[in-house]
């Protein structure tokens, strides 16, 4: 028996494990993988790298390790990442505490001795009184399923799953299924490198120049000089990034045309996230984002030479409403003579073929098709677990109608069980490090409460969650999230019900968290 198990060993998992042995807990770490890393670990495909600056996307936990940990990249490609998070598992020693190589299968609750039986493929039982889900939002691969799937004759990888050996794309002709963000990072860099390349497209995607580049060194000096004061003014903005860059006016309508066009191309030459930043309301007045999705569908039509395949680039969608994407030369790709591009919304995905992709328009020949298809996001890794709580209460019976949880920590029914950025919490909306440092911060306060107070149990009260799935769609319906299929929604898995799982707002989620917490745990029953 031990006190925390915790899932996971990326970001969210290596923390907990961290904050957990401080407070001399017993810690049992498992993950499916053959290393820490996450997400980091398992996305190796080419041109795969962070899109939040990395001064930003790194732990703020220990000061020594933000001071000392040097980046060369404004934003780190995925192999520095790891290398990163290798060295954040070594210098806190981590990695004894882990066991990798393990899927966790199975957890129940053991209402009568308060503790939960958590089952892995290894064939071993951990007992333990409390269970961290830090099992990633998007860490469960999607693969649509395409008729005549297993019959190709080549190769065919997930960008989620890419081998760790590479692969070896010299003179190959490709498909890329997917233009979501993977897609978008590796569609230039496998242009490269392939002989062809063709690109299916369902829908367009809204992509901004990343204008990445070696990290000027005296800026990673000036940002170290205050880093403590940077991410405290990074948790006060509603994505838990971008405070360097702040915000040109409340509202873009209110601008000139003039002023507006030039406040969008400062940050269009920029580069980043923050081109979604330059005006607060852009998530909120379909008017004002229509000004900034119209200044993108010019920036690609100045990009693209092919009118035709710049129409079909350009997304119609309002910007922001799926993730925007950073790129380093996507849309130029399609200017190179080998890249081609297929509109899905004209010619029908029919089959996959021994030898390739066949449309309704014909058939492409390929070697290698490679799914960008994206995850199960925010309950996939979740609901691949066979989690019962009181009652053999299932998780995923539980959550048929869209997941519902208490702060995105907890969810009635299920004692002693957190999720680290689980639904309904502002998570994948926001610098993913940010939101998991605090969710990590506050479970460990949380059970060193418990601990103090010589409580066992602590679980959500069914009216507390109620309430707040009530809040997170009253705050999702403010803003422009619902107006498109987007995996916010779990749209893009067939059969799952569409909820706006996420919390808009960091700020305002982490004051109301603090404010129960400090009401004595308000709406929770600690027994
Ligand atoms: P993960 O890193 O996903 O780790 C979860 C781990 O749990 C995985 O290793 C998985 O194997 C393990 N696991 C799951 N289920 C089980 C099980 N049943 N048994 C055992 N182990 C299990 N976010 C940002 O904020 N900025 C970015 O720039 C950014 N870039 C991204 C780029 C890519 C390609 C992707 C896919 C995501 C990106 N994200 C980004 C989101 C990213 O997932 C988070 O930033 C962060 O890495 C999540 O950390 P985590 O520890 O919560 O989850
Ligand atoms: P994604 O955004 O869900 O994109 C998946 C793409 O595949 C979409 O274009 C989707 O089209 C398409 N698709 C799915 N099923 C299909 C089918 N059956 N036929 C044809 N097309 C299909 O997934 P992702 O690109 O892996 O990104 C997921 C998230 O991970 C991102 O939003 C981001 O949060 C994170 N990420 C970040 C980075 C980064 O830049 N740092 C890189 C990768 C991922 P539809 O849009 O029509 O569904």
């Amino acid at each position: 028996m031990v006190d925390v198990v915790v899932v996971g060993a990326g970001f969210a998992g290596l923390y907990m494990v961290h904050r957990a042995r401080e407070l001399g807990l017993d810690v049992v770490g498992i993950e499916a993988a053959d290393g820490v890393g996450g997400t980091w670990w398992w996305n190796r495909y080419p041109g795969a790298r962070c899109d939040v600056e990395s001064l930003e996307y790194s732990y703020s936990f220990d000061e020594d390790l933000q001071q000392e940990w040097e980046w060369t990249e404004r934003y780190a490609g995925q192999p520095e990442i790891l290398r990163y998070l290798d060295h954040v598992a070594d210098r806190f020693d981590l990695r004894p505490h882990f066991r990798f190589g393990t899927r966790v299968t199975a957890a129940t609750w053991d209402e009568g001795r308060a503790r939960w039986w958590v089952e892995t493929d290894a064939g071993d039982t951990v007992k333990a009184r409390f269970v961290v889900m830090a099992t990633g939002c998007l860490s469960s691969a999607m693969e649509p399923a395409i008729p005549g799937r297993d019959s190709f004759a080549g190769a065919t990888h997930h960008t989620g799953r890419w081998p760790h050996e590479g692969v070896d794309l010299a003179g190959r002709r490709v498909g890329v299924i997917g233009t979501g963000s993977s897609g978008i990072q590796a569609i230039p860099v496998i242009a490269e490198e392939a002989a062809e390349l063709t690109v299916f497209q369902r829908t367009p995607a809204y992509s901004v120049p990343a204008r990445n580049g070696p990290l000027d060194p005296v800026e990673a000096k000036e940002v170290k000089a205050r880093y403590a004061e940077l991410r405290a003014a990074n948790r006060l903005r509603a994505t838990g990034f971008g405070s360097r860059v702040p915000p040109a006016g409340a509202s873009a309508l209110q601008a000139t045309d003039e002023e507006r066009r030039a406040e969008y191309e400062a940050r269009w030459q920029r580069g980043g996230f923050t081109f979604l930043a330059g005006y607060t309301d852009l998530f909120t007045d379909p008017g004002a984002n229509a000004t900034a999705a119209e200044f993108v569908r010019e920036k690609i039509g100045e990009v693209v030479a092919d009118p035709e395949v710049a129409a079909r680039l350009a997304p119609t969608q309002m910007i922001g409403c799926k993730r925007l994407c950073l790129d380093t030369g996507y849309y130029e790709a399609f200017n190179r003579p080998h890249v081609r591009l297929v509109d899905l919304r004209e010619t029908l995905l029919e089959a996959i073929t021994p030898d390739g992709i066949r449309t309704s328009a014909g058939h492409h020949d390929l070697d290698v098709i490679v799914f960008a298809t994206g995850f199960d996001a925010m309950t996939g890794a979740l609901s691949r677990i066979d989690v019962r709580g009181r009652d053999g209460l299932d998780l995923r019976d539980a959550w048929a109608a869209g997941p519902r949880t208490y702060l995105g920590l907890a969810v009635h029914g299920f004692p002693n069980l957190f999720t680290v950025t689980g639904p309904g919490s502002p998570s994948v909306l926001t610098n993913m490090v940010v939101s998991i440092e605090h969710h990590v911060d506050w479970i460990a306060g949380c059970i060193a409460h418990l601990d103090q107070a010589g409580r066992t149990a602590i679980e959500a009260r069914p009216e507390a969650q109620e309430r707040w799935v009530e809040h997170v769609n009253g705050v999702a319906a403010f803003t422009i999230f619902p107006t498109c299929s987007s995996w916010y929604l779990g749209a893009n898995v067939p059969g799952k019900t569409r909820v706006f799982m996420p919390l808009p707002g960091f700020p305002a989620y982490a004051e109301t968290v603090a404010e129960i917490t400090a009401d004595g745990y308000r709406g929770f029953a600690l027994t």
